[in-house]
């Protein structure tokens, strides 16, 4: 099959899984276009500074590390398509990945669409998003200097999260709905020396309060609920910041691949194969263990390699 947009590979999603994924495949002579997505770059690209990707000995940008992994791939010929991918028919080869405006081909797909924030699904938090609730601190930290800030969650995300927003804030509360934390002992260890951030456990937030009037929004405080006794306490805050995990990004494959009861992608252990073959899943998409940008690079490479071999051994 040819055509202008017909590919040997695409690659859907672009972070550290789709773009390693597209070194890989690059360099084995196989063009691939990778859709960028809604979030160029992924999640990498709204984090600040990466200290545990090895090869950076003093750390770097999530931003960063993430071009310098797109321009590595270009420099083999990947091709960055900045469109969203609508729907996929992996039903029959060659599969079909569409977007608003086209219709592409190819022979075999890489599933590399990472994971997304989660949010708490009360009412008054979808309200106040954006009005002092947000999912991504180092994108509105900025908005929220010498104000009062909550961060929701008991994981590393939360942690660095808290300990990020100490740049801006005067006072970082941590509220945790147990008395154990999922986070790493080292992760824990900085926030709780941290003298700006403060722990509430065994609490969480019940309601979120504001003004909603003549065209001003913004969160003024948060009714929180101790999970052990039922009691409430209204709390003023200015900002409150979710950091309680996410979810894999595969509404678009439904019904075509296999996903656990929490929609993560299913794939064969100890490679990245798919239900379907020819269609291979690395990164956040297929784990929800390890979730680190370390980790996907190291799928995304496990992927191009077995999309490689699959492609060599159908061809024969
Ligand atoms: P996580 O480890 O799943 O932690 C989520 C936290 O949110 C848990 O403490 C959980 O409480 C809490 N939570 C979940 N749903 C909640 C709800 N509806 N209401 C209130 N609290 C809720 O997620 P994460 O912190 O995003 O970390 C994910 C992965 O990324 C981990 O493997 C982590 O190590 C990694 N990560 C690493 C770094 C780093 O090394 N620099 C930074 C960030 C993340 P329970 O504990 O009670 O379940």
């Amino acid at each position: 099959m040819s055509g202008k947009n017909h590919h040997k590979v695409i690659i859907i999603g672009s972070g550290p899984a789709g773009l390693t994924a597209a070194v890989y495949a690059s360099r084995a002579n196989l063009n691939p276009i990778i859709f960028e997505g809604i979030q160029p770059g992924g999640q990498l690209t709204i984090t600040t500074e990466v200290e545990n990707f090895p090869g950076f000995e003093q750390g770097i940008q999530g931003p960063e590390l993430m071009d310098i992994m797109r321009k590595q791939a270009q420099r083999f010929g990947a091709k960055s398509l900045f469109k969203v991918v609508t729907s996929v028919d992996f039903s029959k080869r060659p599969f079909t990945v569409k977007t608003e405006d086209e219709t592409y081909t190819a022979d075999a797909i890489i599933v590399s669409t990472g994971a997304t924030a989660k949010l708490m699904g009360i009412p008054s938090e979808s309200k106040y998003m954006g009005y002092g609730v947000s999912a991504c601190a180092t994108c509105d930290g900025f908005f929220f200097r010498n104000l009062k800030i909550f961060v929701v969650g008991g994981g590393d995300s939360a942690m660095e999260e808290a300990n990020y927003l100490t740049r801006f804030a005067s006072e970082v509360t941590v509220i945790h709905r147990r008395e154990e934390f999922r986070a790493s002992k080292i992760m824990l260890e900085r926030a709780q020396k941290n003298p700006k951030i403060k722990f509430m456990l065994n609490t969480v937030i019940d309601e979120i309060l504001g003004v909603d009037e003549n065209g001003r929004k913004m969160v003024t405080s948060a009714r929180l609920k101790n999970t052990k006794d039922g009691s409430t306490e209204v709390v003023p805050v200015d900002g409150i910041f979710m950091a309680i995990g996410h979810k894999p990004n595969t509404e678009l494959f439904k019904g075509q691949l296999n996903m656990d009861e929490t929609g993560y992608l299913i794939v064969k252990p100890g490679s990245t194969y798919t239900n379907i073959e020819g269609v291979f899943a690395a990164g956040d998409v297929a784990d929800k263990t390890y979730r680190q940008a370390i980790t996907a690079s190291g799928t995304g490479a496990m992927a191009a390699i077995d999309a490689e071999r699959w492609l060599e051994s159908v061809q024969e």
